[in-house]
């Protein structure tokens, strides 16, 4: 990309001005492994979206912030728990700057923001283009140069600046740039400073005004907006003070205006967005129905999340399903026709890639696994209600139930550098591995990323999930493993509530509606590991196979990002 001379970048991007009408913002896209713009799952799904739009060719131009240091990289020390190092990618291998540059007034002073393109490009040769913002230029002062390094960095105002940058920088650079569009669609409210913009635009001439009367035309401004929420309770809100607010960009807009649809206390994202978008999303049914009562008046839709089969599938499933169905990444929905694999083929496939997995847990740790034995996995954003302990409440009920029939465990996941519950986690399961060495085989993988993921959601057995309800809003990871016929074991909550088929395509921890305290939730993880899924993995193979194919068949040919941003295009999109 680097040879990109001038004339190819010119013709790239009137090819792209003149097909695109919409706009994807998100502080987060796990657009590569190489690039460490992304965090978690937020970040997953908004990659996951990109590859599903160059594959259908949804004309869609997608905005986040370069994010030069990422979020960060984790280094696990067996006493200390997680160590946090910046994680620095340099954006000149794989991207290139666009000679482009607008000015945000924030503070009193001009702040620069240059966008570097990233292309991706779909198996087909359709390209999607991603802007990544970026504030470190020579122009500005340096400390605005960092305000777009740190993804999620620490502060109230570096985060109002930073979603300032990503909001208004980007629809401003988006117009800057030519672009002409009819939909912004905002991933979670990180962006919807850029619905500020769009009052801006459009306000009723000041001669029809009269006194107490809006001065913005908020209906236009929800005819082009589309909100994807994914935050099910109250405290997890991006909120700032006006004081503050006002403090930085204090000629922005209207701030009595601004109160009405975000909040009279406090300048609440979600809140803005849903005030100013005209179709707002849920990421699941189950999240959607807890939207509507967090925000009563709102109406919120329900297109359940999914994944990007051709990035989930591990390599040898992916050869195999290719073998069956040429087309299926296009349209995984063929993949309901799983029953066709023989319990052979399918076998294979998982060997290989708890094999590889093997291999890579070996490297990172040192701890050997063995292939005979059931592997349960559990990697996900270490944090209070995904309940990471939950699975080791009891040690010695969990030691007594492997002492019949073995189970190895294998843990991953970063902690936000400012939760403290969530370290402490951390250092708990590093205690409990050393504990437990010798009876149950643990092994905690340091930084979770794509990469690891991708090994161990295909390379376990089980997928376990223990959030506590209705704290999860969707959840993806668990999709992922189901693809490559590893079988999810999880309370019900978020996207599984939707997919679980007790017994057929997994397993269910609890009830539905059921907020079950973490106490009684091991009690019922226990029992069915002893009782129904540890004597079905070791003396009914045949069965286990069944349950694998129909994890494929009846949960990945729908739970996948190509059906979930169909649904997007015909129904948010084109309304
Ligand atoms: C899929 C994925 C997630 C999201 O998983 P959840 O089940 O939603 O917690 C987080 N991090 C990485 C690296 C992933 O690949």
């Amino acid at each position: 990309m680097l040879e990109w001379t001038g004339k190819i970048m010119h013709d790239l991007l009137e090819n792209f001005v003149s097909r695109i009408n919409i706009a994807y913002f998100s502080m987060e896209i796990a657009i590569r492994p190489e690039m460490q713009t992304y965090s978690g799952g937020l970040g997953i799904l908004a990659g996951d979206t990109v590859r599903s739009c160059a594959d259908l060719e949804i004309p869609v131009i997608f905005v986040t912030l370069i994010s030069r240091a990422g979020y960060f990289r984790q280094e696990i020390d067996a006493e200390k728990g997680q160590i946090e190092h910046p994680d620095w990618w340099d954006p000149t291998v794989l991207c290139a700057p666009l000679d482009a540059m607008v000015a945000l007034r924030i503070e009193q002073r001009p702040v620069w923001i240059r966008p570097w393109l990233y292309i991706h490009t779909s198996p087909h040769g359709h390209k999607t283009p991603v802007l990544l913002l970026d504030s470190d230029l020579d122009q500005n002062d340096p400390a605005d140069r960092e305000l777009t390094h740190y993804l999620y960095g620490d502060g109230e105002a570096y985060r109002l600046k930073q979603e300032l940058i990503l909001g208004l920088g980007g629809i401003r650079l988006l117009q800057a740039l030519g672009f002409y569009l009819h939909t912004y669609h905002l991933n979670e409210g990180h962006a919807a400073f850029l619905t500020l913009d769009l009052l801006n635009r459009y306000r009723f001439p000041p001669e029809d005004v009269r006194p107490g009367e809006p001065i913005y035309d908020v209906a236009e401004v929800r005819e082009r907006c589309v909100f994807t929420t994914h935050t099910p309770v109250e405290a997890g809100h991006d909120r700032f003070s006006y004081d503050l607010f006002e403090k930085l960009v204090p000629d922005l807009v209207d701030v009595g205006e601004l109160k009405r649809v975000a909040g009279a206390d406090s300048l609440n994202m979600t809140q803005l967005a849903l005030s100013l978008a005209g179709y707002t999303n849920g990421v699941a049914r189950r999240h959607a129905e807890t939207t509507r009562l967090m925000f009563p008046g709102f109406r919120v839709h329900a297109i359940t999340n999914g994944v990007h089969v051709g990035l989930w599938a591990h390599p040898a499933f992916a050869r195999l399903f290719c073998s069956y169905w040429p087309h299926w990444i296009h349209e995984p929905e063929i993949l309901v026709r799983a029953l066709q694999l023989s319990d052979q083929e399918v076998s294979e496939c998982h060997r290989a890639a708890k094999a590889g997995f093997s291999d890579m847990v070996r490297a990172l740790t040192g701890v050997s696994l063995d292939p005979n034995i059931a592997t349960l996995g559990f990697a996900r954003r270490m944090t209070g209600y995904k309940r990471p302990l939950l699975l080791f409440s009891d040690v010695e009920r969990l030691t007594a139930i492997a002492s019949k029939q073995p189970i190895q465990i294998v843990l991953a996941g970063k902690a936000h550098p400012k939760d403290e519950e969530g370290k402490q986690a951390i250092r708990r399961l590093l205690q409990l591995t050393q504990e437990l060495h010798g009876r149950v085989t643990c092994a905690f993988l340091p930084n979770y990323d794509m990469r690891i993921a991708q090994a161990m959601i295909s390379g376990v057995d089980v997928w376990v999930n223990t959030p506590q309800p209705p704290m999860e809003a969707s959840g993806t990871s668990g999709m992922k493993a189901a693809l490559n016929g590893v079988i999810n074991l999880s309370v019900l909550d978020g996207w599984w509530v939707e997919a679980c088929v007790e017994g057929v395509t997994g397993w269910a921890i609890g009830g539905e509606d059921d907020a079950g305290s973490a106490d009684r939730h091991a009690g019922l993880l226990y029992e069915k590991l002893e009782r129904v899924v540890l004597p079905l993995f070791y003396a009914e193979r045949s069965q286990w196979c069944a349950m694998m194919k129909q994890s494929i068949g009846n949960i990945a040919y729908y739970f996948n990002s190509q059906r979930m941003m169909r649904r997007y295009a015909s129904e948010a999109y084109l309304r």
